[in-house]
């Protein structure tokens, strides 16, 4: 079985069609899936997806793109959030330089650094234009743990990500041809360091024509990955859902 480690089921997007989202997906071997949160006002919608569908696993955060939208006690709401709602990581935190307001994304990130090692809990990053910057954070905090979501750097910001005990989430741009630097990196990369996600509904996989992404589209990204790394796809199957296990100290749900 598969575990999907970074899937936005609660977005508007999917319309309320999650039962049918998740049959699919389990279909195709998807069994799992961590769901992290963007802002305050989605904690309540994936908490309740948790006590739906038991394999669904909450992560709570504030993502980088809504700085606008973020209240200014949000952090003292996601710290009580996170007191009284199970949680496998915090997240979806991060930097994106493409974005406004820089020195607000810093300050929100590095405060959700604090919270998730005060938690003891991973951490789910976006990281845009901003991995330097990003790993160079994360090294003040010794002893935190957790995945660059949607990796795209390169291979010497993912072997210091690695030396930092952080895991590299891989998703669909594997699957296109065109992105050669990506799958050299991805193909250099060890297994054990390796997390799947569709990030769904965003990031389609190469020849899907459907608008959106969904879960049950994964096991794509994992044949372009098996053939990357050289590996029967069982095998990449079997170890990337052990480290996302690992990491988010989850069961799968089969
Ligand atoms: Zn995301």
């Amino acid at each position: 079985m598969l575990i999907d480690s970074h899937c936005h089921l609660n977005d508007p997007r999917f319309n309320d069609q999650q039962a049918a989202l998740i049959a699919a997906a389990a279909q195709a071997e998807v069994s799992d899936y961590v769901v992290p949160a963007t802002t305050a006002s989605s904690w309540p919608a994936i908490h309740q997806l948790a006590i739906d569908y038991p394999g669904v696993h909450p992560a709570y955060g504030l993502h980088p793109w809504f700085i606008d939208q973020h209240d200014r006690d949000a952090m003292t709401q996601l710290s009580h959030w996170l007191a009284s709602h199970p949680a496998v990581a915090v997240g979806e935190c991060g930097l994106d330089f493409l974005r406004p307001n820089r020195p607000q994304q810093e300050q929100l990130f590095a405060a959700q650094i604090e919270l998730a090692r005060d938690c003891n809990l991973p951490l789910i990053i976006h990281a845009h234009k901003a991995l330097d910057r990003v790993i160079q954070m994360l090294r003040q905090f010794p002893g935190i743990t957790g995945v660059i979501h949607r990796f795209s750097g390169s291979l010497d910001q993912a072997q210091r990500l690695m030396d930092l005990d952080f895991y590299v989430g891989v998703a669909a741009g594997i699957t296109d041809t065109r992105q050669a630097k990506l799958r050299r990196t991805m193909a250099a990369l060890p297994l054990e360091r390796l997390l799947l996600e569709s990030d769904a509904p965003d990031l389609p996989p190469a020849g899907v024509t459907a608008e959106l992404n969904a879960p049950e589209f994964l096991p794509l990204t994992l044949t372009a990955l098996a053939e990357l790394q050289q590996q029967p796809p069982a095998q990449v199957a079997r170890q990337t859902s052990l480290n996302s296990q690992h990491l988010f100290n989850i069961h799968a749900s089969h």
